[in-house]
């Protein structure tokens, strides 16, 4: 759904304080952050407030709860 690489830049997790995270540097210009750790992921929050605010134009395409596909590593 995006373009996206990720990259072991160390950024700390704000959930679990692992640096075992991964920053995805997103073409559109934005990182986010996904923990191997603890599994938090800075993007869902985001992805989840997204769906919720076209949540009405969008609605019946995919539960808000529902597992994020994994993004396909790029090296
Ligand atoms: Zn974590």
């Amino acid at each position: 759904m995006y373009d996206a690489e990720g990259s072991h830049d160390g950024v700390p997790c704000p959930t679990c304080g692992s640096e075992a995270t991964i920053s995805w540097h997103f073409a559109e210009g934005f990182v986010e952050l996904d923990c191997r750790t603890c599994g938090y992921r800075s993007d869902a929050e985001e992805i989840a407030a997204l769906e919720r605010e076209s949540g009405e134009l969008l609605a019946g395409d995919d539960p808000p709860e529902a597992p994020l596909p994994k993004r396909p590593l790029r090296a």
